[in-house]
């Protein structure tokens, strides 16, 4: 398996001995262990019984649109939105899915279908670089509702009137840049929107306003790190678009776990609870908001921040983005967001992830986000010793000039 690595950043050298023996480092996932540390002290209180005859209706709520959603999971997600403001909760119907990636494809069902007459598949576009997987998503079953459009910042929308999807992910996977629709909000084109807001809390990002977008998406992947209960949740404004969007979960799984439903609950209480706790009489000073589940997480990714820093900074082979400074209405402070990804630029020339790989670091290069490959993404929300690891290993990296070689 080494003789992939060993050639376009190390001009045909082998790599040093260390390099070889080191074992492989996966940084390619967006597997949040980084809050397990959190989790295992503070789990105990998670902690829920489901008894044997609780799961055996499809049916959870019949008031709501989303009739499969469990009650205390919808009354829990526009909690945690209210304490956090995020998003605006009132007027939104909430759909939930099976992570928010069925979520989105449901989104893109919702959207497509419900023009008029359908000539052409609606163009799917998002800015580059973008989350690979709505590419993938998109293109997978060859949908004649829709198809991939590429970068929004070069989609050209031929008559001007065709009607076309954008979507705006932000903080942007995989760059952490906070973004605005760039296409469908002028009023005179067809543009739809999906806003992707998966990294919009105060664990990553400053929280500037609440959201208030059309169909805004969440999940509790990148909320409290619990990927694996797969729950996820839209905001939907227009109560058709969410009774398209439950349709599509009807048709294609009847629903979502209870079991995981009732846990997410639980899970979203408790972080409501301790937020609740320990907010002053006045809201959160930010020493108060520093003790809170997304304080402490906040905390151990801005350490995660500046130790990258810290290496890149002594080395011109790499450069990462900026991010400026910004006020936290949740955290009454200003801080520099600290994303669940970094985005790591190599010079021109190199291949960042081959480069990467001939360390034996797995990365995900930036072809696979539609951007250059001089780029690849790193996670930040893996686990302590793999990042620190990975930490020492690119101290040691050189990137050799083709040119001087
Ligand atoms: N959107 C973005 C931008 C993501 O990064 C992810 C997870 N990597 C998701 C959606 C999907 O999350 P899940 O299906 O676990 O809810």
């Amino acid at each position: 398996a080494d003789d992939n690595n060993n050639n376009n950043s190390n001009n045909g050298a082998p790599p040093p001995a260390t390099v070889r023996q080191s074992p492989v480092i996966n940084l390619d996932r967006g597997d949040p262990s980084v809050f397990e540390p959190y989790w295992k002290k503070n789990g105990g209180k998670c902690t829920i019984t489901i008894s044997g005859h609780e799961s055996l209706s499809y049916f959870s709520d019949p008031h709501s649109v989303c009739w499969y959603m469990e009650p205390e999971l919808q009354e829990a997600i526009r909690r945690v939105h209210r304490i956090v403001g995020n998003a605006r909760t009132e007027g939104y119907h909430v759909v939930v899915g099976t992570g928010s990636t069925v979520l989105f494809q449901a989104a893109l069902y919702a959207l497509s279908s419900s023009s008029a007459a359908v000539a052409q598949p609606m163009k799917v576009v998002c800015a580059a670089p973008y989350y690979s997987q709505y590419k993938e998503q998109v293109e997978l079953l060859q949908s004649r509702l829709y198809e991939w459009g590429g970068d929004a910042k070069t989609y050209d929308d031929e008559d001007k009137t065709a009607p076309f999807i954008e979507v705006v992910t932000s903080p942007n996977n995989p760059d952490g840049s906070l973004r605005e629709a760039m296409v469908a909000n002028k009023t005179e084109n067809g543009g739809k929107l999906i806003h992707d807001l998966a990294y919009y809390w105060p664990n990553y990002t400053p929280i500037t306003r609440p959201a208030d977008n059309d169909i805004m998406l969440f999940t509790l992947t990148k909320c409290t790190g619990h990927a694996g209960s797969r729950i996820g949740w839209a905001l939907v404004k227009d109560v058709a678009v969410a009774q398209k969007m439950t349709s599509f979960m009807q048709i294609t799984t009847i629903g979502v776990s209870k079991d995981s439903q009732l846990q997410a609950a639980k899970i979203l209480q408790v972080v409501a609870d301790d937020c609740e706790s320990k907010a002053g009489a006045f809201g959160y000073g930010g020493d108060d908001a520093d003790r809170t589940f997304f304080g402490e997480c906040r905390k151990v990714m801005a350490g995660r921040w500046e130790k990258l820093r810290e290496v890149v900074k002594g080395k011109d082979v790499f450069g990462l983005p900026k991010y400026p400074k910004r006020y936290c209405n949740f955290s009454g402070r200003y801080f520099q967001p600290a994303p669940a990804f970094g985005w790591l630029e190599c010079k021109e020339g190199c291949d960042a992830s081959a480069l990467m790989k001939a360390n034996n670091v797995l990365t995900r290069g930036g072809e696979t986000f539609g951007a250059s490959n001089r780029y690849t993404r790193i996670t930040m929300i893996g686990r302590e010793e793999e990042f620190d690891c990975f930490l020492e290993r690119i101290s040691g990296i050189h990137c050799v000039d083709e040119d001087k070689d």
